[in-house]
């Protein structure tokens, strides 16, 4: 008996794609780190987005193909892996696009892909998709990714496309990187891509209004959190990023015996490391702390059991109590427990001479009260 395999259709595909595409979180702009992964029950490519102003948006979010060149240790797309192989055209996926949009299922596009070929090969496609979104008059939101080794001609098509591009940078160091990929280069094809964006995104420029992001890949490269951290803080400082991500490496996703791999690490302490890492990016870019006051241990790794806000606080007994009804927003933010909603709350009453008698006052939240409590006076 001969068995025919029929050729999967474009919702098969989009199926597959998708599904692959989960391991990308930089097109978010959710605050949580558990939205990042969340996906719309009903249909498994269009993830729920949150905007900066608190509402939702539905993204659709996949590759245009999951076929891949390059050997990426810690992919389970990499050349050689088992996996369902299939791509999507640039008038496929922008069919397909439309007909959600129209439908009123989906605000913008999320689009990423393997390499094919070569990464100009692959961007030449990515940005063929978006072209023909933009020439059909779509002006909403389209992320588009930029594949390592581009070149600033292919980069600079993307820019002028989209809303925004993110290029994954990994991890901290070369060093590290070499426990991923011994194909691609992490000067030429990582650091020098992201700096060429960063430039054109330049204040004044053409492009100053499109947004970029890129991911660390967590647990894969031996790499410390200290290292991580460190690496962010210069990414948003000199390069003006807009959000940096963070995606716990899935263990058995990789190459068995992944080399970068710190053992035994179960998928659950990577997933709070990661969860931590998104601690820490809050504490510097809301709460105004900077990389060398985040908490380390020993090793330069975050712990696992306490939070990086609490943690700084127990180690700086100094700088408390924090006097709930006169003590400026900064050294409010610094309080255990107290987040921003809280903090909007004390300084609001204060303007309408409320006097705060107790935490109680803030309302009902009883992990304010309970984490907040040794740290304040009123
Ligand atoms: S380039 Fe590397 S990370 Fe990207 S799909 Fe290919 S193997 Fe995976």
């Amino acid at each position: 008996m001969v068995l025919i395999r029929k050729a999967p259709d474009t919702a098969e595909k989009l199926s597959i794609l998708s599904r692959d595409s989960q391991y990308d979180l930089a097109c978010s702009c959710a605050t949580r780190d558990d939205e990042h992964r969340r996906r719309s029950p009903e249909n498994k490519w269009i993830y729920p987005v949150v905007l900066p102003n608190g509402g939702t948006t539905y993204l659709l979010k996949t590759l245009l193909s999951n076929e891949c060149v390059n050997n990426c240790t810690y992919c389970p797309l990499r050349a050689g892996a088992p996996a369902d192989r299939c791509s999507l055209s640039p008038e496929e996926l922008a069919r397909t696009f439309f007909s959600y949009y129209g439908a009123g299922r989906v605000s913008g596009l999320f689009l990423s892909s393997g390499v094919n070929k070569d990464p100009d090969a692959t961007m030449e496609r990515i940005n063929q998709t978006a072209l023909i979104l933009r020439r059909s008059r779509f002006k909403g939101y389209i992320h588009l990714k930029i594949i390592p080794g581009a070149s600033q001609g292919a980069i600079r098509q993307s820019l002028a496309l989209a809303s925004a591009v993110s290029l994954n940078i990994e991890t901290p160091t070369a060093e590290n990187f070499k426990y991923l990929s011994t194909s691609k280069d992490y000067q030429r094809d990582i650091l020098q891509p992201l700096e060429f964006i960063s430039r054109l995104r330049a204040r004044g420029s053409a492009y100053s209004r499109i947004k970029q992001t890129t991911q660390f890949v967590v647990g894969a490269s031996r790499e410390t959190d200290k290292e991580i951290v460190g690496s962010s803080w210069k990414l948003y400082k000199e390069l003006g990023l807009n959000r940096i991500y963070f995606s716990a490496y899935q263990r058995g996703a990789g190459s068995p015996g992944l080399p970068g791999e710190r053992s035994p690490v179960s998928n659950n302490a990577l997933l709070t490391r990661e969860h931590r890492l998104y601690q820490v990016d809050w504490l510097i870019r809301k709460y105004g702390f900077k990389a060398e006051e985040i908490p380390f241990d020993p090793s330069g790794n975050l712990s696992l059991e306490t939070d990086p806000k609490e943690m700084w606080a127990r180690r700086h007994p100094e700088f408390f109590p924090v006097n709930i009804n006169k003590d400026e927003e900064s050294r409010l933010l610094r309080v255990p427990g107290l987040g921003q909603v809280q903090v909007g709350r004390i300084l609001c009453m204060r303007k309408e001479g409320i006097k705060i008698r107790s935490l109680d006052d803030l309302g009902r939240r009883h992990t304010t009260r309970s984490k907040a409590r040794m740290y304040v006076s009123f």
